[in-house]
């Protein structure tokens, strides 16, 4: 028997509530609380309606340790996936600690009022973790997530070691609006608008956001303007692929987002210094989130598809010389919203923290302490992945990069 209690009710957590009911052998009891208790229920009635599968749902602000670790005793799950927001992180961290149940999430922590996403807060919980015999899996989404698992199958069946690696995510779907994000607006432009990082022998260089950008052609969406950023995983994957030269990230933006983007930036509505308006405190950044499009509900328009996956510059494992492998997932997001009635962005990273959860609940990946996902067996994990939804392939490329 395994029970999990997932928190958070947003676009992400709807695909993997979905994916989790329709692998009911290994979730065999599946309980879900947000602080919107309805949007819970919306998720629990589609879950039965596509699945026949019942879900319990629950109330719950999640910065409210207490009142969490008491639901988490009360449910008595085995795991809590956290599905909400960034912000959190170390609150349901706390409350696993307390209950003494194993912990899941697909990003890492931020400040509320730091646009810094950094591992230092949670890799801080590591010898609570593992004095409690607990596991804490960090960033078991797609990027992060994937793209780290992606870097060490190659790392273990591919290439002795990894000498440059680039990320490039890509998102071909379009949605039919002026301006919409993908994932939860408020952390989205936090990341956007933050300046670019990358790991470059042994340092971190930054440059302004959205300075330096290359033209890539993806395969089965086309060519694509893509936009070099700071991004978690270059964290993890500097320390634990420590043989690293250069690592970056890059994500596509299309001319009508970047213009938007600028315009909203421009006139400060993407600020998180909070301003007084009529008498009351506001953070604009979070007025902006409340009027844009919900992520959840662009899944019945956006068609096209993403293009997410890793370019690793190498020593061949057999010694025949340095070579180039490209490593990535395609997936459609009509496809998506089919299955789950969500779109690609929210399925290419519920998909994964199902199989992250399946990985600790089967006892596939276990340990004692704070991990990520490159500390832990590619194989299982991409195996499971490929058969719920994100098939992957791999080719070598005749030469690196040339940018
Ligand atoms: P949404 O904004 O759609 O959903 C977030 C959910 O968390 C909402 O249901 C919200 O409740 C709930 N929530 C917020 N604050 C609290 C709280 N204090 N207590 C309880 N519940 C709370 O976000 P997404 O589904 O798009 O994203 C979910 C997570 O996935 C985010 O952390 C995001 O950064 C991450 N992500 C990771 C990716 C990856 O590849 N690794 C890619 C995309 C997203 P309410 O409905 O009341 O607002």
């Amino acid at each position: 028997m395994s029970k999990v209690l997932i928190i958070g009710a947003g676009g992400v957590s709807s695909v993997a509530v979905h994916k989790m009911a329709m692998n009911a052998s290994i979730f065999t009891e599946i309980h879900l609380a947000s602080r919107t208790k309805s949007k819970c229920d919306a998720i629990a009635k589609s879950v039965k309606e596509r699945t026949g599968v019942d879900i319990a749902t629950y109330e719950i602000d999640a910065e409210e340790v207490p009142a969490l670790t008491r639901l988490i005793r009360q449910v008595e799950p085995k795991l809590v996936v956290n599905l909400a927001l960034p912000y959190q992180d170390l609150p349901i961290m706390d409350a696993c600690l307390e209950a003494g149940v194993h912990y899941l999430d697909t990003a890492n922590y931020e400040p509320k009022d730091e646009a810094k996403f950094e591992y230092k807060w949670q890799w801080a919980y590591q010898e609570k973790f593992r004095e409690k015999g607990l596991m804490a899996l960090l960033g078991s989404g797609f990027d992060p997530g994937v793209t780290s698992v992606f870097a060490m199958w190659l790392k273990k069946h591919k290439l002795s070691t990894i000498r440059t690696l680039d990320i490039l995510d890509c998102n071909g779907g379009d949605h039919g609006q002026a301006f919409a994000t993908n994932f939860n607006p408020e952390i989205n432009i936090r990341e956007v608008t933050a300046p670019a990082r990358h790991w470059e022998k042994g340092e971190w260089v930054e440059t302004p956001a959205m300075q330096i950008s290359q033209s890539f052609d993806f395969d089965q969406v086309g060519p694509k303007n893509m936009y070099l950023m700071y991004h978690e995983e270059l964290e993890s994957l500097s320390k634990f692929v420590p043989e690293l030269e250069r690592a970056r990230f890059w994500m596509t933006f299309g001319d009508e987002y970047i213009k938007h983007l600028t315009v909203l930036q421009n006139v400060g509505l993407t600020g998180i210094e909070p301003i007084t308006y009529q008498g009351k405190e506001i953070v604009p950044l979070q007025f902006l989130a409340a009027v844009l499009p919900k992520p959840e509900t662009l899944g019945e328009t956006t068609k096209g598809k993403t293009n997410i996956g890793d370019i690793a510059t190498g020593e061949a494992l057999d010694g025949s010389g340095e070579k180039t492998f490209y490593i990535y997932n395609i997936c459609d997001h009509e496809e998506a919203n089919a299955e789950t009635g969500n779109q690609a962005v929210s399925y290419t990273t519920g998909v994964p923290a199902m199989v992250g959860a399946a990985m600790m609940l089967t006892g596939r990946w276990s340990g004692e302490g704070v991990f990520n996902m490159e500390q832990l067996d590619p194989d299982p994990f991409l195996e499971m992945l490929a058969t719920n939804g994100l098939p992957w392939q791999v080719k070598e490329l005749p030469a690196p990069l040339d940018f």
